[in-house]
């Protein structure tokens, strides 16, 4: 049981490698499904919820989806307001030292996740 989780989560994180689109659950599970057909679309969340939460994989909350990211160093995401595609930028002079050093009384950031929303070339056209 212990050996086939394993396998599970390795084959999901090894597609979520593969792949920049920054899939929600239903797309990593309708390809790792091709290779482990016994394998189920919860199974697939709380493998997901797993690598998030161990810091293997990003999650992002987009409006009221989750999409994942196995691109864990620190970058910004360009969200089309349209087809919700996910563009990865590496801006420099955005550090996230900087960021990171915000806070107030109240709260301490402990990850920072940079999203711009707009318009694809395709949906902005
Ligand atoms: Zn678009
Ligand atoms: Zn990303």
């Amino acid at each position: 049981m212990t050996t086939r989780m394993t396998n599970q989560r390795i084959k999901i994180l090894n597609y979520l490698k593969s792949v920049d689109n920054h899939p929600n659950a239903e797309a990593v599970y309708d390809n790792v499904v091709k290779e482990l057909p016994q394998i189920t679309l919860a199974t697939v969340y709380r493998n997901l919820n797993l690598l998030a939460e161990q810091g293997e994989i990003l999650r992002l909350e987009i409006g009221s989806e989750y999409r994942y990211d196995a691109r864990v160093g620190f970058h910004q995401h360009l969200i089309c307001k349209k087809c919700k595609k996910i563009i990865d930028i590496f801006q420099k002079n955005i550090p996230e030292d900087t960021i990171k050093k915000i806070k107030n009384k109240e709260f301490t950031t402990e990850s920072v996740i940079v999203v711009f929303y707009g318009y694809c070339k395709k949906c902005g056209e």
